[in-house]
């Protein structure tokens, strides 16, 4: 592969076209790591009619990677299926319309420089050695990768705050905060309703009512808590004689 395929624009082009004649077909869905992003979550268990709690619980692992500062969901692959996604059918994607944005990007990837790069070899995804021109960000707009990314706007900047690198990542408390104050929405929701967190914050009653049915809402109602207790910032506002609090680092 060229080494322009592995520093890629925006603007930049490259060949791709994916169908079910290829002896690939379906290859790529098979003992894949695919890190999910919080809308990830969000979009997927709603296709499954599951809460954010049984569905990280049934299809994802917590993973600890070394240089990253936050604990990562991984999709979990089928042991008992030859670790292919427990998603994959005859035909492809059963949740094609609601697949990951990993799944979206495809054969694309993020730098972790800046720009993209294509990750397979055109010897294990065919559909890089002949088919249609496409411009990188044609592709990501056509696969809905943009739309996606637009949606989890909030975890770039979460993941990259330099006081994530202070914190005990191995804490299980800690990892219980961030998963579940942007990962498990329905956890964060009973948290929210059932705790003591109306009577510490000021919520706005408008943000209170969009937080009992809204996930992507409640998401960044989820930052803000996660900001506050791990970085001590003024992300929300304390109500008059409430406590700080926070979780121990
Ligand atoms: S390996 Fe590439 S061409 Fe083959 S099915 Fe996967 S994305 Fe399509
Ligand atoms: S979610 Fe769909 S597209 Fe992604 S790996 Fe699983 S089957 Fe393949």
């Amino acid at each position: 592969m060229s080494e322009t395929k592995n520093h890629l624009r925006l603007e930049d082009e490259f060949t791709f076209a994916c169908h079910k004649g290829l002896k690939c077909y379906r290859s790529c869905c098979r003992d894949v790591t695919i890190f999910l992003t919080p809308y990830d979550v969000i979009r997927m268990k709603k296709a499954l009619g599951l809460t954010s709690s049984e569905f990280l619980e049934q299809y994802t692992d917590m993973v600890i990677m070394p240089g990253r500062h936050l604990p990562m969901v991984q999709l979990r692959m089928n042991p008992e299926d030859n670790l292919q996604c427990y998603f994959l059918r005859p035909h492809g994607c059963a949740h094609y319309p609601h697949r990951p944005w990993a799944c979206r990007m495809f054969p694309l990837d993020e730098r972790f420089e800046g720009g993209y790069k294509v990750i397979p070899s055109p010897e294990r995804c065919h559909g890089l050695v002949e088919g249609d021109q496409w411009k990188v960000k044609e592709w990501l707009m056509d696969q809905g990768a943009t739309q996606s990314k637009e949606m989890d706007g909030s975890y770039d900047s979460f993941a990259a705050h330099e006081m994530l690198r202070e914190l005990d990542i191995t804490n299980e408390q800690i990892q219980k905060m961030i998963v579940t104050s942007i990962y498990d929405m329905d956890a964060f929701r009973e948290f929210v309703f059932k705790s003591s967190f109306l009577n510490r914050f000021e919520l706005e009653p408008e943000l209170i009512e969009a937080i009992k049915v809204d996930d992507t809402v409640l998401l960044e109602l989820g930052y803000a808590w996660a900001r506050f207790g791990l970085f001590g910032q003024k992300s929300l506002k304390l109500k008059e004689g409430a406590e700080q609090g926070g979780v121990k680092k």
